[in-house]
């Protein structure tokens, strides 16, 4: 896969129909990304357009990377993927965009504030820098390794998840098996 080159884009000079970022970003170059929970493999595989629409531009297209988490209830690491569609919005002039209020009849226009907008002052776009800004928030804030994830046994620190302890009966076993156990033991 050919590594990416591009970085900062020029706003003014996408054409009308938009340019193609295929290709991989590198680990090393989504140092952010990698200090915080770290990329699996070679980086992040992208096949991405940037086009013109109206007063903006749009990014969008498909994404393939993990990244490495670790649980925040039982400590093993686990890898997520990326979200694979990307779309963003990016305003080449936040300050003077005006949009057309489509709840509105007439000329009446209001300045939109939407968050989900990614400035680019001067017309200049950090292509990867946005898009690690973007997976950088899409993290979760409690990452854990499955919905059920059993943790850590309070007492011995055993991993539920891979093994069962003596402090921690099992789940099916009836009160009179642990009785007679504690019997046994003694
Ligand atoms: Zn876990
Ligand atoms: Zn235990």
């Amino acid at each position: 896969m050919r590594e990416l080159r591009e970085s900062v884009i020029r706003l003014a000079q996408v054409p009308p129909e938009g340019l193609l970022f295929q290709g991989l970003i590198p680990a090393r170059r989504l140092t952010r990304l990698n200090d915080a929970v770290g990329v699996v493999g070679e980086g992040v595989e992208v096949d991405l357009r940037l086009e013109p629409n109206n007063d903006v531009f749009l990014l969008h297209g498909r994404v393939q990377g993990e990244v490495e988490l670790e649980c925040e209830s039982c400590r093993a690491g686990f890898r997520l993927p990326l979200a694979e569609d990307l779309r963003l919005t990016i305003d080449p002039n936040p300050e003077e965009t005006l949009y057309r209020d489509p709840t509105q009849k007439g000329e009446v226009w209001v300045i939109d504030h939407s968050d989900e907008q990614i400035e680019a002052p001067e017309g200049q776009f950090d292509l990867v820098g946005n898009l690690e800004d973007e997976w950088l928030l899409e993290l979760p804030i409690s990452p854990r390794c499955a919905e059920d994830c059993k943790g850590l046994c309070p007492v011995c620190g055993t991993n539920l998840n891979e093994a069962e302890c003596a402090c921690s009966p099992a789940p099916r076993e009836s009160p009179f098996d642990v009785l007679a156990r504690l019997k046994t033991d003694k």
